[in-house]
């Protein structure tokens, strides 16, 4: 075997075990945090052999061992758990579904893509986005009296451990680094880039990084300001949260961005009044959907957790039916319809509770749940089942957005 490359190399492989679809399409997204060495790994229609793509210059066979143990994790997932369908509206927009929204966005200057994930937008991108915004809001306030909010963009370490997120999602923190607090280190790093064409990032012993990492999660900043309280009647909170999700090569216009705004709404009570506000999330979600006219639903899921707890904790969830996804139908960079998710309705049991020492009436651990949802995504749907002609928009939305 050549073990130094100058382009990209492809290696067959066979998986340790079949795979469905939805199986090899984690593999396929969560192969981007295998190996610097690795771009992806596809996995073959018939289930069973997959590509290793490696890139310039790597080590073919550390490549390949890493990817056959990458592979033997992620093959125990277990799918296939039955899907339960809670709202499925249809729009009445009868034109097709328009393909290419990312670029048509961009080319009406609607949107500037930076290329790391991150974009900026206005006009009818950004009147969209503040309407979803700003009608959930008021959604949540007449459903659920719930109060409003303001969280910061960084969120410590400590708070993040205690959320369990490095347990769940270690591959997608985002640690903030400074220059060290040292006079010579901080006048090399000035110095250098006084004359440098492009930024020079300081040397790696220079940087320091205190415990501040990018949020990750909208409801997370929520839970440390809960401490010592006692939820004797319910409540809800609701805000717009910015969220940072380190996405390595898998980002792809609005659809996965490192930078992306939720509007959360979370519930703290006891397991009656958390149950009851997941039941009450649903009509919402709908009533959001018929006002932008699009097609949606509401179903069971699982999270993309990182690959060796993967099994484990998928399993856990689907058979919990801890986790359900806002679905809008959408279509890939290929044409190709997918389901986008673009919200998600959680329940967490007494998890903060206990971790954040929140209490409900009986003085046990308060529980809590979560509605998420992704601004850009629900965007990027809309777009998708209107197109960019204002006629085929519902007149609410189109007066909005397009005047
Ligand atoms: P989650 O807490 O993982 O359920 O995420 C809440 C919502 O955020 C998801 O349902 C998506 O709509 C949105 N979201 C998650 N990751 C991304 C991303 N990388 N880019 C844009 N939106 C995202
Ligand atoms: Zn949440």
């Amino acid at each position: 075997m050549n073990m130094h490359m100058k382009d990209f190399t492809e290696i067959a492989l066979e998986l340790p075990r079949e795979v469905d679809r939805e199986v090899a399409g984690d593999i396929e997204k969560e192969s981007v945090f295998v190996s610097p060495m690795i771009d992806r790994i596809i996995v073959n229609s018939d289930g069973k052999t997959a590509r290793l793509v490696t890139r310039p210059g790597a080590d073919l066979q550390v490549a390949t061992d890493k990817a056959l143990r990458f592979l033997a994790v992620m093959v125990r997932q277990v799918s296939g758990f039955e899907i339960k369908v809670f709202v499925d509206t249809k729009r009445k927009d009868t034109g097709p579904y328009q393909i290419g929204v990312n670029d048509g966005l961009v080319e009406r200057g609607w949107m500037h893509d930076y290329g790391k994930g991150q974009v900026a937008y206005s006009g009818p991108v950004l009147k969209l986005a503040q309407l979803i915004n700003e009608k959930s809001g008021q959604l949540y306030h007449a459903a659920f009296n719930a109060i409003d909010g303001h969280y910061p963009a960084m969120i410590d370490a400590d708070t993040l451990h205690k959320c369990g997120y490095f347990d769940s999602h270690p591959n997608a923190v985002t640690f903030v680094g400074n220059v060290v607090e040292d006079f010579d280190a901080i006048e090399e790093f000035r110095l250098a880039n006084s004359c440098s064409e492009g930024a020079l990032m300081p040397k790696q012993e220079h940087i320091h990084h205190d415990g501040m990492c990018l949020n990750p999660a909208a409801c997370f900043p929520c839970y440390p300001t809960l401490t010592g309280q006692k939820f004797v009647e319910g409540q809800c909170y609701t805000w717009l949260g910015r969220v940072f999700r380190y996405e390595s090569r898998n980002i792809n216009g609005l659809d996965r961005l490192y930078e992306f705004n939720v509007r959360e709404l979370v519930f703290v009570g006891d397991e009656d009044y958390v149950r009851s506000c997941r039941a009450k999330a649903l009509p919402i979600v709908e009533e959001l959907a018929s006002f932008i006219d699009i097609d949606c639903q509401v179903q069971t899921a699982t999270d993309p957790f990182f690959a060796t707890v993967s099994a484990a904790k998928k399993f856990w969830q689907a058979a919990q039916e801890v986790k359900n996804e806002i679905k809008i139908p959408a279509l890939g960079n290929d044409g190709s319809q997918k389901m986008l998710a673009c919200g998600s309705i959680n329940l967490h049991g007494n998890f903060f509770g206990k971790r954040f020492d929140f209490t409900c009436a009986n003085g046990e651990p308060a529980q809590t749940g979560c509605v998420g949802l992704g601004i850009e995504r629900w965007v990027l749907a809309a777009f998708t089942q209107h197109g960019f002609e204002p006629a085929r928009w519902p007149e609410a939305v189109r007066n909005r957005i397009f005047s």
